[in-house]
């Protein structure tokens, strides 16, 4: 047997044990995996310094301290969301009990990726143990310093048979994927996904498949411009611009491009200095393959404003690319890199026009005073979430689903959404062996006197 098939062999017999069906367990299990926040904070910053080059600071805020509120709001409501719910009943079913009772699927894959590490797989990974099941949690090779954190920290604080981690890059998850799971939760690229949702319909598992894709951001002309650019500065270039849901381009009309330039400029210094390379809150590229796939973008581009790169250390300094046509190569993918292409529209009508000629994106990000102008945003166009004058944000609400639609993926969580995910709705009804006589007209020979007519 291969480590990974004695991984999903253990896991699943772990979940027949039948202890994850307690909602005391889970609810132990989250408060062990919140104290592994609370006391490992140093060695988790340390990694993701390691990997991506963030300050501990950022690493709270950008990965650790959402967890911790995600758990305390699973802790909170658990029992709520696990308990049985009462639904409206017909004439047929009045006086029995009609309910939906939350169960757990079984044995949950859930695949990581490298961008925000903690975030996308521990996410995933409470709404599975909320939801009682086990999981089989593998973090992405590609940040190797965090992923090795990862296999020694959780099997400390959370059932090691239920939860167990598996390390690895492809050959590894291709042979987790070849073992049968309930349900597999990808975070990942597009073309990986449809890798992964072949092996899952080879055993006809449910996916969700958390995408990424390339998020529009209209600002209109009449917006306060300043705002808009320090709120888009912020989105762009966190984690060095390999957010999923970063503002991949800006559509504005051409009167407003080069306003649009200096308010930029002026952020990215205001944030990074001068010199974004020494600034501790600049990231760096992930590695040098990635490094090489976001340079070549820039081959037929106009620079506007950095530029600059260093691939001995994977920097590349926040850069503005203006008058930018959709036949670009920066615009072919996801950009996942610290390039701001401009592409100047002669209308609202026409950045519509170009939003919907690509594929759905995760985000669509418009800036503008006028309600009007938003809601035909909202209206006319289609994407995972859809956010107003600001950026990223609305990835930290629990109440909101967080997920795409059509290539930026399928289903959605956070909050009591990872729960309805992870968990079948089992639909119950429990009748009284009583009472036959008002079953009568149900049952054959059917004459219009049955029915009373
Ligand atoms: P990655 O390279 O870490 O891959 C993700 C996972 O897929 C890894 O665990 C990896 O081992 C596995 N994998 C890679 N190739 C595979 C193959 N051929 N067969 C089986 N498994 C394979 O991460 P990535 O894909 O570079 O991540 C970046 C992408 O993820 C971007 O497109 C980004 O937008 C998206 N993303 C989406 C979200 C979201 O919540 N929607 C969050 C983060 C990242």
């Amino acid at each position: 047997m291969s480590r990974e098939q004695q991984a999903v062999a253990r896991a699943r017999k772990a979940f027949e044990t039948g202890r994850s069906k307690s909602v005391e367990y889970r609810i132990n299990q989250l408060k062990n995996l919140q104290r592994l926040f609370s006391e490992r904070q140093k060695e988790i910053a340390a990694a993701i310094k390691k990997d991506l080059n963030k300050t501990e600071v950022g690493a709270q805020f950008y990965e650790t301290l959402g967890l911790e509120g995600e758990i305390s709001l699973f802790i909170k409501n658990l029992k709520e969301w696990a308990a049985p719910r009462h639904v409206k009943k017909n004439l047929l079913t009045m006086s029995d009990t009609v309910y939906i009772h939350p169960e757990p699927l079984g044995v949950v894959l859930v695949i990581g990726a490298w961008n925000y590490p903690w975030a996308v797989t521990i996410r995933p990974l409470i709404g599975a143990i909320a939801a009682g099941n086990a999981a089989v949690v593998k973090p992405s090779e590609v940040c190797v310093h965090t992923s090795k954190v990862m296999e020694d920290l959780l099997p400390i604080y959370i059932d090691k048979e239920l939860y167990p981690v598996v390390t690895g890059g492809v050959p590894e998850t291709q042979e987790l994927l070849r073992q049968k799971f309930d349900h597999i939760f990808y975070t990942g690229n597009s073309t990986v996904g449809k890798v992964i949702m072949e092996a899952a319909a080879k055993h006809l598992t449910p996916v969700t498949m958390e995408l990424g894709g390339k998020s529009p951001c209209y600002i209109d002309k009449n917006c306060d411009i300043s705002i808009a650019c320090r709120r888009i500065t912020w989105g762009k270039y966190s984690n060095c611009g390999q957010t999923c849901i970063a503002p991949d381009y800006i559509l504005c009309e051409p009167s407003i491009q080069n306003r649009v330039i200096e308010e930029v400029k002026k952020c990215i210094k205001e944030f990074y200095t001068d010199n974004p390379k020494t600034c501790p809150d600049y990231g760096r590229i992930i590695n040098q393959r990635h490094f090489k796939r976001v340079m070549a973008m820039l081959e037929d581009s106009n620079i506007a404003v950095g530029g600059e790169n260093d691939e001995s250390d994977c920097y590349i300094a926040p850069t503005v690319l203006r008058d930018v046509k959709p036949e670009a190569k920066v615009m072919q993918e996801e950009i996942f890199g610290p390039l701001l292409p401009i592409l100047p529209v002669s209308s609202l009508d026409e950045a519509i026009k170009l939003i919907n000629k690509g594929e759905k994106p995760l985000a669509l990000y418009v800036f503008s005073p006028d309600n009007k102008v938003i809601e035909r945003m909202r209206d006319e166009t289609s994407s995972g979430g859809f956010l107003a004058n600001d950026c990223l944000v609305h990835y930290s609400v629990s109440a909101l689903p967080f997920g795409g639609v059509g290539n930026s993926g399928i289903g959605c969580y956070h909050g009591k959404f990872s729960f309805d995910r992870l968990s079948h709705l089992r639909g119950c009804l429990v009748k009284k062996l009583k009472m036959e006589g008002v079953n009568d007209m149900r049952y054959p020979p059917h004459t219009l006197k049955k029915l009373g007519w």
